[in-house]
């Protein structure tokens, strides 16, 4: 089931959210939920946050549902290691039409839990790296708009007031 997803501005995408304790019938639903959401709006990424669940859960499908193989489901993921740097543009469904070039980490390890329990770790580059530590800032209450200059941010968050303002955001 598709759920609303919120938006810039929403108190919960500005918490730390809290870890996984258990494997649990709700968690299942939580995550088929966001799986229909973030496939539902051709999305790559989406964090429990950005549903109003404040827990440490996100997903990650470079493919956009394309490919179910694709679908990476990370519980209590914790980034071990990063290297290098990337500079891309990049956007998130919790701010929709905005884009921005953000400094990511080339690669990664992330140490995380998937639906079935199994802690594994996960190395990733480019494209990937630069979406699991998006999703994972989501976690810690970081969004996206957070890791640019604060010139930047002042200017795209004006916009946003903006845009918010004429009733088209
Ligand atoms: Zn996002």
């Amino acid at each position: 089931m598709r759920r609303p997803i919120l938006r810039y501005g929403a108190p919960v995408l500005q918490q730390k959210a809290a870890p996984i304790a258990a494997l649990t019938p709700e968690l299942d639903t939580l995550i088929d939920d966001m799986r229909d959401t973030m496939h539902g709006a051709a999305g790559v990424g989406l964090a429990a946050p950005q549903v109003g669940e404040s827990l440490r859960v996100c997903l990650v499908d470079l493919s956009a549902g394309r490919r179910p193989d694709q679908l990476l489901v990370l519980i209590n993921p914790d980034v071990l290691e990063r290297d290098g740097l990337q500079l891309k543009e990049e956007g998130c469904l919790s701010v929709p039409g905005i884009e921005a070039t953000v400094p990511r980490p080339q690669s990664l390890t992330v140490r995380a839990m998937d639906r079935d329990g199994d802690v594994r770790d996960i190395r990733a580059e480019g494209l990937l790296a630069r979406a699991i530590q998006h999703e994972v800032d989501h976690l810690n209450g970081i969004l996206f708009l957070d890791r640019l200059r604060p010139v930047y941010r002042w200017a795209l968050t004006r916009r946003i007031a903006r845009l918010r303002r004429a009733g088209k955001w």
